[in-house]
């Protein structure tokens, strides 16, 4: 793009009338005019020839109508939209082929202007190296290796079979071989290049996923990380504070779980833990959020919830836990937690709220486990007195 330029002088208007307001069109539409370009200076060529008597006037006639007419016919179907209908609707290789194929002809009747054809056929192949798959242009190179072989063997009978005319010719056939090869080495060369590009990308991407997955989760348990639940939390509160609408915080610890260490040893105690992670976040809503807070704790955010149905939630996963098989090597354990819940109190910090959580917590323990506790908090507490 050129920033530096005004809107009006970067000819977008000109561009939307002469090939197409819709981007994909006009990128092809411009690709198109390359080519097109490019054929109007082998037809100039082949007039400046002729008109200097180089070339044959009849001959020059049937080819210049003949390539300028397959141009408006490319021109109309681009135009008008009825390319996208085609199986291809770029028409890459369609144009590259009828390019092929008149510069071919060209370089049949171009006289001593037939290098001219040679070129820009070099230069139509070198161009399309950027857009061809490596199988095309060998197709293409196939196609101009046999199109201009069978024109240089005419142009050796033409001339009447004069040995250094089929020196000429050899040496002109063996150039082009040459070219052709080396283009078609560098488009496999560079698609292996963007093939690598590519798988690289997407390792790159697969690795940004897993960091991020575990910048923001706990490793054994699958649940959110402490880190990132204190991000949530704050989100949660501005809400809160921008809509009005409450949320609770509950911390879960399981009971006596030094024992299951003690009794089971560590590896069972890790399959616990992550057992009754399972069993809380089955127990939630798919607004709510838990996270392994510490060693065997939990927090769980209720959003736009009451403190009674956070209590009842969590005193429905209890009575879900004590029927629940935590570990496959001792299939007969059970274990249970205890939980302390606080509602979010307007303008509260947000350490605040989880001290709350976690003293109901020492409350629940106190009471004799298994259970759930609430803190009221001071201005509840002080409405309620
Ligand atoms: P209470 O009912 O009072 O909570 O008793 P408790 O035994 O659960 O006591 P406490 O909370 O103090 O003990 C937590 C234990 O959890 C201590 C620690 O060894 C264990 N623990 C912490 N993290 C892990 C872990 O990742 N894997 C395992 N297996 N154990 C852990
Ligand atoms: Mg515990
Ligand atoms: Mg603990």
């Amino acid at each position: 793009k050129l920033p530096w330029l005004p809107t009006w002088m970067r000819f977008a208007w000109l561009s939307d009338i002469v090939l197409s307001t819709d981007v994909q069109q006009k990128a092809l539409g411009r690709r198109f005019l390359v080519a097109a370009a490019n054929c109007l200076a082998g037809v100039l060529a082949l007039n400046v020839g002729a008109a200097h008597g180089l070339i044959d006037a009849h001959a020059r006639f049937r080819l210049t109508v003949a390539a300028l007419g397959c141009l408006a016919v490319f021109y109309a179907l681009m135009r008008s939209g009825l390319n996208r209908r085609l199986s291809d609707p770029t028409m890459i290789e369609a144009q590259s082929w009828a390019a092929i194929g008149f510069l071919a002809w060209g370089y049949l009747i171009g006289g001593p202007g037939r290098p001219v054809a040679l070129l820009l056929l070099a230069a139509i192949l070198t161009f399309s190296v950027s857009s061809t798959t490596y199988r095309q242009l060998v197709r293409e190179s196939t196609l101009a290796a046999i199109l201009f072989g069978a024109a240089m063997w005419q142009v050796t009978t033409l001339e009447g079979g004069a040995a250094t005319s089929s020196v000429m010719q050899a040496v002109y056939f063996s150039v082009l071989l040459l070219v052709l090869t080396t283009l078609c080495l560098l488009v496999a060369q560079m698609s292996r290049l963007r093939d690598e590009a590519q798988s690289h990308q997407a390792e790159l991407k697969e690795a940004m996923a897993r960091i991020r997955d575990m910048a923001t989760h706990d490793d054994l348990t699958g649940l959110f990380n402490r880190r990132h639940m204190l991000e949530r939390l704050n989100n949660e509160k501005h809400r809160s504070i921008r809509s009005g609408r409450g949320f609770c915080l509950a911390m879960i610890d399981i009971d006596h779980f030094k024992r299951v260490n003690d009794q089971f040893g560590h590896g069972t105690g890790d399959q616990v833990l992550s057992s009754v992670a399972n069993a809380i976040s089955a127990g939630l809503r798919e607004t709510d959020v838990v996270a392994r807070w510490g060693g065997e704790e939990f927090l769980v955010m209720f959003t736009d919830t009451d403190l009674g149905t956070a209590e009842r939630v969590l005193e429905r996963m209890q009575l879900a836990l004590a029927q629940s098989t935590v570990a496959e090597r001792a299939p007969q354990l059970r274990v249970s937690f205890s939980a302390g819940v606080a509602d979010y109190q307007a303008g509260e910090l947000l350490t605040r709220t989880i001290d709350r959580a976690d003293r109901a917590l020492y409350a629940a323990k106190a009471a004799g486990r298994n259970c759930v506790r609430r803190d009221l908090g001071v201005q509840n507490a002080s409405q309620a007195a």
